[in-house]
């Protein structure tokens, strides 16, 4: 039996809630697909903090270190909310997460079922079907990363400054993310930058171009403005079919593409490293794209579809298991549109269930 081996990390309020269901989901499917699950428990965020003094104690981070992905919960919350900012769990424990293992790629599946558009933002004659995109963001470089400075000038004024940087290696590594991505989906990618502007958008567009031309030419690969991709968005998101852009771009598309998109409790997304596991696939860390929701937590009502969702993509990109995570994402979508069993985030009249209902469901269908 093959065993795949992964850390799981679920955080805080809402998180170990969520966390629970989807670990039963995803023991129910690797059983009868004939995988082990082998996995253990650590503490990160707020947790990490009360029981070790630290967001990202050096267990959690040896945990994670000796496995192949790492499946996490959400972190923060009022209870820390006083600390000072570098000691903010999101802060203190995802980003030097980030760093340890090199995420450079993240990856958001904008998914709303045609069933849940009430929950989009957008009128429902502009997305009849729902949405199905995909948006990748490059993590590590850009302008968050720059040389930053803040200077005080001779006439007593202060100047602040911050560098955008790409190196060609930095676009070609995202651009193979987006390309094997919308290889397994409609092989259609639209590149986002910012080319008649600025010069890390114009090396951008011509790597990128290049990049294509060479690894993937029978991809269709466009080009587009960011202010322009903001609007489309807006407009019509399912004339994209995967989106992919640098890190700043991608942090305010994806935030946008998250809120047309309805319910977070829907959203999962996935953060890949430049290090190969031992199956040859990228290492990753796996999240809902939402928070802790400290005013639904332990009541046992939080939609864990975002969370399950997750463990499908750990499964799809850390484990090559990609019929396994297609199943999962099928028996998730049957169970919330055809069998209309819906948390109170997505009931919209319909009646409402818990977190282990819902994940209940989730198993029968699987
Ligand atoms: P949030 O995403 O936790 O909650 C926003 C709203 O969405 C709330 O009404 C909440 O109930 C709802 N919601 C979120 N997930 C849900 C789910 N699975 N089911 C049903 N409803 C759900 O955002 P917030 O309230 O701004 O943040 C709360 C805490 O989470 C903060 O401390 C914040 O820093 C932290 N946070 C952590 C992460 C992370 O760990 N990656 C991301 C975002 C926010």
């Amino acid at each position: 039996m093959e065993v795949i081996k992964f850390a799981v990390l679920p955080g805080d309020y809402i998180g170990p809630e969520v966390m629970a269901e989807a670990l039963r989901v995803l023991g129910h499917a690797a059983t009868a697909a004939g995988l082990k699950l082998e996995y253990q428990h650590a503490d990160v965020g707020g947790a990490g903090i009360d029981n070790h003094g630290k967001a990202l104690p050096d267990s959690t981070l040896e945990i994670c270190r000796a496995a192949d992905a790492i499946l996490f919960g959400s972190v923060g919350g009022p209870k820390w909310e006083k600390l000072p900012p570098k000691e903010q769990p999101e802060r203190a424990a995802l980003l030097p997460l980030r760093k340890a293992f090199n995420l450079f790629a993240n990856i958001r599946p904008g998914l709303l079922y045609s069933d849940l558009r009430d929950a989009s933002p957008l009128k429902t004659e502009r997305i009849p079907n729902g949405i199905d995109i995909v948006c990748i963001r490059e993590l590590t470089g850009g302008i968050y990363f720059g040389a930053k400075s803040t200077i005080t000038l001779e006439n007593g004024e202060q100047q602040a400054t911050d560098t955008m940087v790409y190196k060609t290696s930095e676009i070609e590594r995202i651009a193979e993310v987006a390309a094997v991505t919308a290889r397994a989906r409609g092989k259609k990618v639209c590149s986002v930058d910012k080319a008649n502007v600025l010069e890390t958008s114009v090396l951008w567009r011509r790597t990128v171009t290049a990049y294509f031309a060479k690894h993937h030419p029978d991809l269709a690969l466009s080009h587009m403005y960011v202010d322009n991709a903001a609007m489309q968005l807006a407009r019509d998101p399912n004339q994209f079919d995967v989106l992919f852009t640098e890190n700043m771009f991608g942090d305010i598309l994806s935030d946008e593409m998250a809120v047309i998109c309805g319910s977070l409790g829907m959203m999962s997304s996935a953060s890949l490293g430049t290090d190969k596991n031992r199956f040859g696939k990228p290492y990753g860390l796996f999240e809902p794209a939402g928070g802790t929701a400290p005013d639904i937590a332990g009541k046992g009502i939080a939609n864990p579809c975002a969370q399950i969702l997750s463990a499908a993509l750990m499964l799809r990109y850390s484990f090559g298991q990609d019929a396994l995570a297609t199943k999962i994402e099928a028996a998730v979508r049957k169970t919330v549109t055809v069998d209309g069993i819906r948390t109170g985030d997505i009931a919209f009249g319909k009646p409402v269930v818990g977190s282990k209902a819902m994940a209940d469901a989730i198993i029968a269908n699987l």
